[in-house]
């Protein structure tokens, strides 16, 4: 028989035996409470016909209860001192690999195809050091894994900026860079009181299904990230004061500014949070189609 081990008393009982203490730099805050974790597996659908990718399964409580129900798990943990406490706590899952690297440093088509034995679905499942949410969903966005879910735990405000509909203040190119791809919903909150140590902040559940073609069609993808980063550079002012601070005030670039915004029937004096994906689209490849 085998304890769980996202228990507070197992737990203490594993950082003791490894003598672990936390590092902060490193956004290790660990999941203590059994009835998230199963939530978080029943959120993500995991059955015997998925693997899952989990980043930083710092002592394994979450990696244990995806192991349980996964086809195969394949994490990666970036501190070394964790190798030991998970060689010894995962012990039981011979269908879990740990991997010691940055997963920002992880060739993800790589490694998924040397690890997974089956060719399944994958899901992303994982408690995020909260230090690189941002880096490590774009990571997985714009690699060429075909990943059909991620399920993940961040700060609440990231999850409520993800999440965001146009015209309220969460809204952002954030916000459009997660859900040009992806689905989200935000599933559920998490209390600060279920982690070791605590964070400052309230935590979230977010929910992303990989949508099967892009929210919108532009003809040039990052012309399209770029106009929307341009668009929320200076959060109080004008659409077109943000595009003439990204694009430049001389005459000529004020004129492909205006011709194109006309055709995609947007009024200048509105403001970035106010335009959908769909717009933004549309003024992104008027912009591209008008280009000297
Ligand atoms: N999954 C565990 C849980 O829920 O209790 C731990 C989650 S903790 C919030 C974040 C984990 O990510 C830590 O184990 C930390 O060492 C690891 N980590 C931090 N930065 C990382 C990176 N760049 N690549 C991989 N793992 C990382």
């Amino acid at each position: 028989e085998t304890r769980d081990i996202a228990t507070p008393s197992r737990t203490k009982e594993i950082l003791k035996k490894h003598g672990f203490t936390f590092k902060k730099s490193l956004g290790q805050n660990f999941l203590t409470e059994l009835n998230i974790l199963r939530k978080i597996v029943e959120t993500a659908g995991i059955d015997g016909n998925t693997n899952v990718i989990e980043v930083g399964p710092g002592i394994g409580a979450l990696t244990e209860q995806l192991a349980r129900n996964a086809a195969q798990v394949l994490a990666f943990e970036i501190d070394d001192r964790l190798l030991p406490v998970l060689q010894d706590t995962l012990a039981p899952y011979p269908n879990v690999t740990v991997v010691h690297q940055d997963v920002l440093e992880a060739d993800l088509v790589k490694t998924t195809g040397e690890v997974f034995t089956k060719d399944l679905p994958i899901k992303v499942v994982a408690n995020l050091p909260y230090y690189i949410t941002t880096p490590i969903m774009m990571h997985f966005l714009e690699s060429d894994l075909p990943v059909a879910e991620m399920v993940v735990m961040m700060q609440r405000e990231v999850a409520d900026r993800i999440s965001a509909a146009p015209g309220t203040k969460a809204y952002g190119s954030l916000t459009i860079a997660v859900q040009y791809y992806m689905e989200a919903k935000l599933a559920f909150i998490v209390p600060k009181t279920v982690f070791v140590p605590q964070p400052n902040v309230d935590s979230a559940i977010l929910k992303l299904t990989r949508r099967p073609t892009p929210a919108v069609a532009v003809t040039d993808e990052q012309a399209f990230f770029r106009l929307t980063k341009a668009a929320f550079q200076l959060r109080r002012k004008t659409l077109w004061n943000n595009l003439l601070h990204a694009y430049g005030k001389d005459d000529a670039t004020k004129a492909w500014l205006t011709k194109s915004l006309e055709e995609a029937d947007i009024d200048p004096k509105r403001r970035g949070e106010t335009l959908s994906l769909a717009e933004f689209a549309a003024l992104s490849n008027a912009l591209e189609a008008n280009r000297g």
